[in-house]
């Protein structure tokens, strides 16, 4: 099968600005930032999208919110951040490789777009 852009960035053929990574994940910089912060984690694990994940990815999931909480305090965004997960065409997925996306640096309107 096809690697997904994601796995290419944790194997290093695609370059990418690698925020925190360790057994299980990676954060990196988005290459299209919507907020003076925007960083992805994602697992190394190909999971499509969260509502393929498993009973089994349980734990995984739970690392991959919490990593996202460490790099949000890392980068010291005080003030607030938001977490995204686009699931589908209508929730804007465009990468088939589940990700986090951590906003931050400026206010977060509501509802989102
Ligand atoms: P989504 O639309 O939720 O699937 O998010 C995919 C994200 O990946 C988008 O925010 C893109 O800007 C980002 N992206 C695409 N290519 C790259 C890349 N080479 N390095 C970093 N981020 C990327």
């Amino acid at each position: 099968m096809n690697k997904t852009l994601f796995e290419k960035i944790i194997t290093r053929e695609i370059p990418a600005e690698i925020i925190y990574e360790d057994d299980l994940v990676l954060a990196i910089r988005d290459i299209n930032p919507q907020a003076p912060v925007h960083v992805l984690i994602f697992p190394k694990k190909v999971i499509p999208r969260i509502g393929e994940a498993k009973a089994d990815d349980q734990q995984l999931l739970g690392h991959i919110l919490l990593k996202a909480a460490e790099v949000a305090k890392k980068l010291d965004l005080k003030g607030g951040y938001r977490l995204v997960i686009n699931h589908g065409a209508d929730g804007g997925e465009t990468v088939p490789h589940l990700h986090v996306h951590l906003l931050g640096g400026r206010h977060m309107a509501w509802p989102p777009g």
